[in-house]
Protein backbone atom coordinates (compact mmCIF):
# COMPACT_ATOMS: atom_id res chain seq x y z
CA UNK A 1 0.00 0.00 0.00
CA UNK A 2 1.41 3.81 -0.92
CA UNK A 3 0.85 6.70 0.89
CA UNK A 4 1.13 10.54 0.21
CA UNK A 5 4.21 12.79 0.66
CA UNK A 6 2.31 14.52 3.96
CA UNK A 7 1.32 11.20 5.02
CA UNK A 8 4.58 9.65 4.69
CA UNK A 9 6.39 13.01 6.62
CA UNK A 10 3.58 12.90 9.03
CA UNK A 11 4.66 9.42 9.72
CA UNK A 12 8.87 10.06 9.79
CA UNK A 13 8.26 13.22 12.10
CA UNK A 14 6.21 10.35 14.91
CA UNK A 15 9.38 8.80 14.68
CA UNK A 16 11.45 11.22 14.89
CA UNK A 17 13.06 12.56 11.65
CA UNK A 18 13.24 16.17 11.04
CA UNK A 19 10.74 17.37 8.19
CA UNK A 20 9.92 20.84 6.68
CA UNK A 21 6.87 22.52 8.56
CA UNK A 22 3.88 21.97 6.04
CA UNK A 23 0.21 22.46 5.87
CA UNK A 24 -2.66 20.13 3.02
CA UNK A 25 -4.07 22.42 1.08
CA UNK A 26 -7.56 21.25 -0.76
CA UNK A 27 -8.27 24.90 -2.42
CA UNK A 28 -6.02 27.63 -3.26
CA UNK A 29 -7.10 29.82 -0.67
CA UNK A 30 -6.03 26.95 1.90
CA UNK A 31 -2.57 26.87 -0.05
CA UNK A 32 -2.44 30.67 0.57
CA UNK A 33 -3.31 30.76 3.80
CA UNK A 34 -0.58 27.98 4.55
CA UNK A 35 1.81 29.86 2.43
CA UNK A 36 1.38 33.45 4.92
CA UNK A 37 3.22 31.12 7.01
CA UNK A 38 6.01 31.32 5.26
CA UNK A 39 8.83 33.64 4.42
CA UNK A 40 9.01 31.33 0.98
CA UNK A 41 6.95 28.29 0.23
CA UNK A 42 6.87 25.26 -2.10
CA UNK A 43 3.44 23.55 -3.32
CA UNK A 44 3.93 20.03 -4.13
CA UNK A 45 1.09 17.56 -5.35
CA UNK A 46 0.34 14.94 -3.80
CA UNK A 47 -0.34 12.10 -5.90
CA UNK A 48 0.79 8.22 -5.34
CA UNK A 49 3.93 8.62 -7.72
CA UNK A 50 7.58 10.27 -7.75
CA UNK A 51 8.78 12.39 -10.20
CA UNK A 52 6.14 14.83 -9.56
CA UNK A 53 8.80 18.14 -9.98
CA UNK A 54 10.03 17.05 -13.33
CA UNK A 55 6.49 17.00 -14.04
CA UNK A 56 5.75 20.22 -12.75
CA UNK A 57 3.83 18.96 -9.76
CA UNK A 58 6.61 20.63 -7.43
CA UNK A 59 6.80 24.20 -7.36
CA UNK A 60 8.68 27.52 -5.45
CA UNK A 61 6.62 30.55 -4.82
CA UNK A 62 8.18 33.82 -3.20
CA UNK A 63 4.55 34.83 -1.93
CA UNK A 64 1.51 34.23 -1.10
CA UNK A 65 -0.05 35.22 -3.97
CA UNK A 66 2.24 33.11 -6.22
CA UNK A 67 1.46 29.80 -3.81
CA UNK A 68 -2.19 30.32 -4.13
CA UNK A 69 -2.18 31.35 -8.50
CA UNK A 70 0.41 27.86 -8.31
CA UNK A 71 -2.35 25.99 -6.27
CA UNK A 72 -4.76 27.14 -8.62
CA UNK A 73 -3.51 25.48 -11.43
CA UNK A 74 -2.06 22.35 -9.83
CA UNK A 75 -5.38 21.51 -8.30
CA UNK A 76 -7.48 19.37 -10.45
CA UNK A 77 -4.79 19.08 -12.88
CA UNK A 78 -3.55 15.47 -14.45
CA UNK A 79 -0.03 14.96 -13.65
CA UNK A 80 2.27 13.04 -15.59
CA UNK A 81 5.81 12.05 -14.56
CA UNK A 82 7.94 9.07 -15.35
CA UNK A 83 6.01 6.88 -12.64
CA UNK A 84 2.27 7.80 -13.68
CA UNK A 85 1.95 6.32 -17.15
CA UNK A 86 0.82 8.52 -19.78
CA UNK A 87 -2.67 9.23 -19.04
CA UNK A 88 -1.43 10.62 -15.22
CA UNK A 89 -2.87 11.21 -12.50
CA UNK A 90 -5.27 13.91 -11.13
CA UNK A 91 -4.07 15.86 -8.51
CA UNK A 92 -6.66 16.70 -5.51
CA UNK A 93 -4.46 18.23 -3.13
CA UNK A 94 -1.26 19.98 -2.33
CA UNK A 95 1.10 20.25 0.35
CA UNK A 96 2.53 23.72 1.35
CA UNK A 97 5.49 23.89 2.77
CA UNK A 98 8.68 26.05 4.03
CA UNK A 99 11.08 26.23 1.38
CA UNK A 100 14.50 24.89 1.97
CA UNK A 101 17.41 26.72 1.33
CA UNK A 102 19.47 23.52 -0.16
CA UNK A 103 23.31 23.23 0.61
CA UNK A 104 23.43 19.21 -0.88
CA UNK A 105 20.59 16.45 -1.75
CA UNK A 106 21.38 13.07 -0.81
CA UNK A 107 19.49 9.49 -1.38
CA UNK A 108 18.43 7.58 1.58
CA UNK A 109 15.92 4.62 1.86
CA UNK A 110 15.58 1.26 3.50
CA UNK A 111 14.37 -1.20 1.99
CA UNK A 112 13.70 -5.15 1.80
CA UNK A 113 16.74 -7.04 0.25
CA UNK A 114 15.23 -10.54 -0.53
CA UNK A 115 19.09 -12.06 -1.16
CA UNK A 116 19.93 -11.53 2.59
CA UNK A 117 15.90 -12.16 4.41
CA UNK A 118 16.59 -8.57 6.04
CA UNK A 119 16.78 -4.91 5.20
CA UNK A 120 19.81 -2.88 2.97
CA UNK A 121 20.26 0.53 3.55
CA UNK A 122 20.50 2.41 0.29
CA UNK A 123 22.25 5.54 -0.32
CA UNK A 124 24.18 8.45 -2.16
CA UNK A 125 25.85 11.15 -2.17
CA UNK A 126 24.35 12.26 -5.12
CA UNK A 127 20.20 12.78 -4.25
CA UNK A 128 17.44 14.49 -5.92
CA UNK A 129 15.46 13.73 -9.25
CA UNK A 130 18.11 12.28 -11.28
CA UNK A 131 18.69 9.42 -8.85
CA UNK A 132 17.65 6.50 -11.40
CA UNK A 133 19.75 8.13 -14.06
CA UNK A 134 23.09 8.18 -11.48
CA UNK A 135 21.69 4.82 -10.53
CA UNK A 136 22.00 3.07 -13.64
CA UNK A 137 24.78 5.29 -15.49
CA UNK A 138 27.24 5.34 -12.14
CA UNK A 139 26.20 2.63 -9.64
CA UNK A 140 28.97 3.03 -8.06
CA UNK A 141 27.85 6.23 -6.48
CA UNK A 142 24.76 4.41 -4.86
CA UNK A 143 25.87 2.42 -1.57
CA UNK A 144 24.48 -0.65 0.27
CA UNK A 145 24.47 -1.68 3.66
CA UNK A 146 22.51 -4.55 4.89
CA UNK A 147 20.53 -4.76 8.16
CA UNK A 148 19.13 -8.03 10.30
CA UNK A 149 15.66 -7.10 10.97
CA UNK A 150 16.20 -9.13 14.19
CA UNK A 151 18.80 -6.89 15.26
CA UNK A 152 18.03 -3.46 14.33
CA UNK A 153 20.12 -1.24 13.01
CA UNK A 154 23.51 -0.55 14.74
CA UNK A 155 25.92 2.79 14.34
CA UNK A 156 28.51 1.32 12.86
CA UNK A 157 26.77 0.56 9.75
CA UNK A 158 25.49 3.90 9.30
CA UNK A 159 28.89 5.21 9.77
CA UNK A 160 29.90 3.29 6.68
CA UNK A 161 27.32 4.22 5.19
CA UNK A 162 28.03 8.03 6.14
CA UNK A 163 31.77 7.85 5.08
CA UNK A 164 30.50 6.50 1.84
CA UNK A 165 28.54 9.35 0.85
CA UNK A 166 30.95 12.10 2.11
CA UNK A 167 28.56 13.16 4.96
CA UNK A 168 30.14 15.83 6.56
CA UNK A 169 31.36 14.68 9.94
CA UNK A 170 29.64 17.18 12.34
CA UNK A 171 26.48 15.69 10.18
CA UNK A 172 27.45 11.50 11.55
CA UNK A 173 25.12 11.96 14.64
CA UNK A 174 22.27 12.97 13.41
CA UNK A 175 22.32 10.97 10.55
CA UNK A 176 22.91 7.75 12.52
CA UNK A 177 20.05 8.52 14.50
CA UNK A 178 17.42 9.17 11.27
CA UNK A 179 18.87 5.69 10.46
CA UNK A 180 17.73 4.58 13.77
CA UNK A 181 14.30 6.25 13.73
CA UNK A 182 13.73 4.69 10.13
CA UNK A 183 14.80 1.38 10.65
CA UNK A 184 12.33 1.76 13.86
CA UNK A 185 9.34 3.14 11.12
CA UNK A 186 10.35 -0.13 8.86
CA UNK A 187 10.00 -2.98 11.39
CA UNK A 188 7.42 -1.36 13.27
CA UNK A 189 4.65 -0.65 11.02
CA UNK A 190 5.66 -3.73 8.33
CA UNK A 191 6.77 -1.16 5.39
CA UNK A 192 8.12 -2.14 1.82
CA UNK A 193 10.11 0.63 1.34
CA UNK A 194 11.22 3.95 3.45
CA UNK A 195 12.76 6.47 1.33
CA UNK A 196 13.59 9.92 1.60
CA UNK A 197 14.95 11.40 -1.87
CA UNK A 198 16.43 14.10 -1.48
CA UNK A 199 17.56 14.24 2.11
CA UNK A 200 18.75 18.03 2.57
CA UNK A 201 22.04 19.41 4.25
CA UNK A 202 20.48 22.80 4.57
CA UNK A 203 22.41 25.94 4.49
CA UNK A 204 21.91 26.61 7.61
CA UNK A 205 23.94 22.67 8.37
CA UNK A 206 20.81 20.61 9.49
CA UNK A 207 19.48 17.51 7.90
CA UNK A 208 15.93 17.46 6.95
CA UNK A 209 13.68 14.82 4.67
CA UNK A 210 12.73 17.37 1.83
CA UNK A 211 10.29 14.23 0.41
CA UNK A 212 9.58 11.23 2.06
CA UNK A 213 7.82 7.96 0.11
CA UNK A 214 6.39 5.21 2.76
CA UNK A 215 5.00 1.75 1.31
CA UNK A 216 3.46 -0.84 3.27
CA UNK A 217 3.14 -4.71 2.72
CA UNK A 218 -0.28 -5.43 2.45
CA UNK A 219 0.11 -8.35 3.80
CA UNK A 220 0.77 -6.98 7.40
CA UNK A 221 -1.75 -4.20 7.12
CA UNK A 222 -4.37 -6.37 9.51
CA UNK A 223 -1.76 -5.48 12.18
CA UNK A 224 -1.56 -1.97 11.55
CA UNK A 225 -5.16 -0.29 11.26
CA UNK A 226 -3.54 3.29 11.83
CA UNK A 227 -2.30 2.28 8.72
CA UNK A 228 -5.34 1.15 6.75
CA UNK A 229 -6.87 4.76 7.77
CA UNK A 230 -4.49 6.25 5.04
CA UNK A 231 -5.30 4.55 2.42
CA UNK A 232 -6.17 6.79 -0.75
CA UNK A 233 -8.80 4.65 -2.80
CA UNK A 234 -8.95 7.89 -5.13
CA UNK A 235 -5.31 7.23 -6.02
CA UNK A 236 -5.49 3.46 -6.35
CA UNK A 237 -6.30 1.56 -9.87
CA UNK A 238 -10.26 1.54 -9.91
CA UNK A 239 -10.30 -1.78 -11.30
CA UNK A 240 -8.22 -3.25 -8.68
CA UNK A 241 -10.29 -1.40 -5.90
CA UNK A 242 -13.15 -3.22 -7.86
CA UNK A 243 -11.24 -6.92 -8.07
CA UNK A 244 -10.41 -6.65 -4.20
CA UNK A 245 -14.19 -6.52 -3.55
CA UNK A 246 -14.70 -9.70 -5.09
CA UNK A 247 -11.41 -11.20 -3.69
CA UNK A 248 -10.08 -11.65 -6.91
CA UNK A 249 -6.35 -11.31 -7.00
CA UNK A 250 -5.68 -8.69 -10.23
CA UNK A 251 -3.10 -6.78 -11.18
CA UNK A 252 -3.48 -4.17 -14.41
CA UNK A 253 -0.24 -4.64 -16.98
CA UNK A 254 -0.09 -2.29 -20.01
CA UNK A 255 -0.74 -5.00 -22.68
CA UNK A 256 -3.85 -6.17 -24.72
CA UNK A 257 -4.65 -9.75 -23.63
CA UNK A 258 -7.10 -10.10 -20.98
CA UNK A 259 -6.51 -13.28 -18.70
CA UNK A 260 -8.75 -15.09 -16.59
CA UNK A 261 -7.14 -18.13 -14.65
CA UNK A 262 -7.49 -19.98 -11.80
CA UNK A 263 -4.60 -19.99 -9.96
CA UNK A 264 -1.56 -17.83 -8.82
CA UNK A 265 0.73 -20.36 -10.65
CA UNK A 266 -1.28 -21.15 -13.96
CA UNK A 267 -1.97 -17.39 -14.11
CA UNK A 268 1.70 -16.41 -14.13
CA UNK A 269 2.45 -20.03 -16.64
CA UNK A 270 -0.12 -17.97 -18.39
CA UNK A 271 1.69 -14.39 -18.80
CA UNK A 272 4.84 -16.33 -19.54
CA UNK A 273 3.15 -18.27 -22.47
CA UNK A 274 1.49 -15.34 -23.84
CA UNK A 275 5.08 -13.53 -24.11
CA UNK A 276 6.04 -16.62 -25.74
CA UNK A 277 3.99 -16.07 -28.81
CA UNK A 278 4.44 -12.74 -29.11
CA UNK A 279 1.66 -11.15 -26.93
CA UNK A 280 1.26 -8.80 -24.02
CA UNK A 281 -1.01 -9.61 -20.88
CA UNK A 282 -3.29 -6.67 -19.95
CA UNK A 283 -3.24 -8.31 -16.62
CA UNK A 284 -2.69 -11.16 -14.34
CA UNK A 285 -6.26 -12.77 -12.85
CA UNK A 286 -6.35 -14.98 -10.38
CA UNK A 287 -10.02 -15.73 -9.49
CA UNK A 288 -9.10 -18.04 -6.94
CA UNK A 289 -10.44 -22.05 -6.34
CA UNK A 290 -14.04 -21.08 -5.08
CA UNK A 291 -14.88 -18.93 -8.30
CA UNK A 292 -18.74 -18.53 -8.46
CA UNK A 293 -21.01 -17.47 -11.81
CA UNK A 294 -21.01 -13.76 -9.47
CA UNK A 295 -17.27 -13.61 -9.04
CA UNK A 296 -16.48 -15.05 -12.86
CA UNK A 297 -18.85 -12.14 -14.45
CA UNK A 298 -17.45 -9.30 -12.09
CA UNK A 299 -13.69 -10.68 -13.80
CA UNK A 300 -15.16 -10.16 -16.94
CA UNK A 301 -16.37 -6.66 -16.00
CA UNK A 302 -13.33 -5.56 -14.80
CA UNK A 303 -11.42 -6.99 -18.12
CA UNK A 304 -14.07 -5.67 -20.35
CA UNK A 305 -13.61 -1.85 -18.37
CA UNK A 306 -10.33 -1.88 -19.75
CA UNK A 307 -10.19 -0.64 -23.25
CA UNK A 308 -6.71 -1.84 -23.97
CA UNK A 309 -7.68 -5.39 -23.37
CA UNK A 310 -8.47 -6.57 -27.29
CA UNK A 311 -9.05 -10.57 -26.25
CA UNK A 312 -9.55 -12.58 -23.73
CA UNK A 313 -8.03 -15.76 -22.66
CA UNK A 314 -9.68 -18.03 -20.28
CA UNK A 315 -7.25 -20.78 -18.77
CA UNK A 316 -8.90 -22.57 -16.79
CA UNK A 317 -7.38 -25.97 -14.75
CA UNK A 318 -10.37 -27.91 -13.01
CA UNK A 319 -9.29 -29.38 -10.22
CA UNK A 320 -11.06 -28.07 -7.06
CA UNK A 321 -12.94 -26.08 -9.31
CA UNK A 322 -14.66 -27.87 -11.88
CA UNK A 323 -14.67 -26.99 -15.70
CA UNK A 324 -18.56 -27.22 -16.12
CA UNK A 325 -18.87 -24.59 -13.27
CA UNK A 326 -16.53 -22.19 -14.64
CA UNK A 327 -18.59 -22.71 -18.10
CA UNK A 328 -22.00 -21.67 -16.45
CA UNK A 329 -19.94 -18.91 -15.37
CA UNK A 330 -18.51 -17.68 -18.55
CA UNK A 331 -22.20 -18.14 -20.37
CA UNK A 332 -24.02 -16.33 -17.86
CA UNK A 333 -21.32 -13.34 -17.42
CA UNK A 334 -21.40 -13.10 -21.25
CA UNK A 335 -25.00 -13.33 -21.13
CA UNK A 336 -25.67 -10.47 -18.60
CA UNK A 337 -22.92 -8.04 -19.88
CA UNK A 338 -22.20 -9.28 -23.84
CA UNK A 339 -18.52 -10.02 -24.43
CA UNK A 340 -17.59 -7.53 -26.99
CA UNK A 341 -14.14 -8.66 -27.83
CA UNK A 342 -12.64 -12.40 -29.16
CA UNK A 343 -13.00 -14.90 -26.26
CA UNK A 344 -10.64 -17.49 -26.33
CA UNK A 345 -11.01 -20.57 -23.65
CA UNK A 346 -9.26 -23.26 -22.48
CA UNK A 347 -10.13 -26.00 -20.30
CA UNK A 348 -9.01 -28.86 -18.97
CA UNK A 349 -9.95 -31.39 -15.71
CA UNK A 350 -12.87 -32.31 -13.95
CA UNK A 351 -15.84 -32.44 -15.63
CA UNK A 352 -14.02 -30.67 -18.98
CA UNK A 353 -16.12 -32.73 -21.59
CA UNK A 354 -19.34 -31.41 -19.77
CA UNK A 355 -17.96 -27.64 -19.57
CA UNK A 356 -16.95 -27.73 -23.29
CA UNK A 357 -20.76 -29.11 -23.54
CA UNK A 358 -22.01 -25.99 -21.95
CA UNK A 359 -20.18 -23.30 -23.90
CA UNK A 360 -20.94 -25.06 -27.29
CA UNK A 361 -24.58 -24.86 -26.99
CA UNK A 362 -24.53 -21.36 -25.32
CA UNK A 363 -24.35 -20.60 -28.66
CA UNK A 364 -21.52 -17.79 -27.35
CA UNK A 365 -19.06 -16.40 -29.83
CA UNK A 366 -15.97 -18.37 -28.54
CA UNK A 367 -12.70 -19.93 -29.48
CA UNK A 368 -11.72 -22.99 -28.62
CA UNK A 369 -8.81 -23.77 -27.09
CA UNK A 370 -7.02 -27.57 -27.48
CA UNK A 371 -4.33 -26.86 -25.25
CA UNK A 372 -2.43 -23.95 -23.27
CA UNK A 373 -0.26 -23.38 -26.31
CA UNK A 374 -2.70 -23.10 -28.71
CA UNK A 375 -4.70 -20.66 -26.82
CA UNK A 376 -1.93 -18.31 -26.06
CA UNK A 377 -1.30 -18.59 -29.81
CA UNK A 378 -5.12 -17.83 -30.62
CA UNK A 379 -5.46 -15.25 -28.01
CA UNK A 380 -2.48 -13.60 -29.48
CA UNK A 381 -3.80 -13.64 -32.87
CA UNK A 382 -6.73 -12.54 -31.83
CA UNK A 383 -6.03 -9.88 -30.35
CA UNK A 384 -3.59 -8.50 -33.59
P1 LIG B 1 9.68 14.43 -6.59
O1 LIG B 1 10.14 15.07 -7.86
O2 LIG B 1 8.32 13.84 -6.72
O3 LIG B 1 10.67 13.45 -6.05
O4 LIG B 1 9.52 15.63 -5.52
P2 LIG B 1 10.59 16.24 -4.46
O5 LIG B 1 9.85 16.62 -3.26
O6 LIG B 1 11.74 15.32 -4.27
O7 LIG B 1 11.07 17.58 -5.18
C1 LIG B 1 11.84 17.55 -6.35
C2 LIG B 1 12.99 18.54 -6.27
O8 LIG B 1 12.50 19.85 -6.03
C3 LIG B 1 13.96 18.27 -5.13
O9 LIG B 1 14.94 17.33 -5.47
C4 LIG B 1 14.54 19.66 -4.90
O10 LIG B 1 15.64 19.88 -5.76
C5 LIG B 1 13.41 20.60 -5.28
N1 LIG B 1 12.79 21.09 -4.04
C6 LIG B 1 11.76 20.55 -3.34
N2 LIG B 1 11.52 21.24 -2.21
C7 LIG B 1 12.41 22.27 -2.20
C8 LIG B 1 12.70 23.35 -1.27
O11 LIG B 1 12.09 23.50 -0.22
N3 LIG B 1 13.71 24.21 -1.63
C9 LIG B 1 14.43 24.06 -2.76
N4 LIG B 1 15.40 24.92 -3.01
N5 LIG B 1 14.20 23.06 -3.64
C10 LIG B 1 13.21 22.18 -3.37
MG1 LIG C 1 11.74 13.22 -4.40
Amino acid sequence: MKIHEYQAKELLAAYGVPVPVGYLAETADEAYEAAKKFPQSVVKAQIHSGGRGKGGGVKLAKTPEEAKKIATDMIGMRLVTKQTGAEGKIVHKVLVTEATDIKKEYYLSIAVDNDTAGLVIIASGAGGTEIEETAAEHPELIVKEYVSVYEGFHNYEGIEVARKIGLPAELQKDFLAMLRNMTRLFIEKDCSLVEINPLVETADGKLIALDAKVNFDDNALMRHPDVVELRDIAEEDPKEVRASEFDLNYISLFGNIGCLVNGAGLAMATMDIIQKFGGSPANFLDVGGSATTERVTAAFEILLSDPNVKAIMVNIFGGIMKCDIIAEGIVAAANKIGISVPLVVRLEGTNVERGKEILKESGLNIIAAADMADAARLAVAAAK
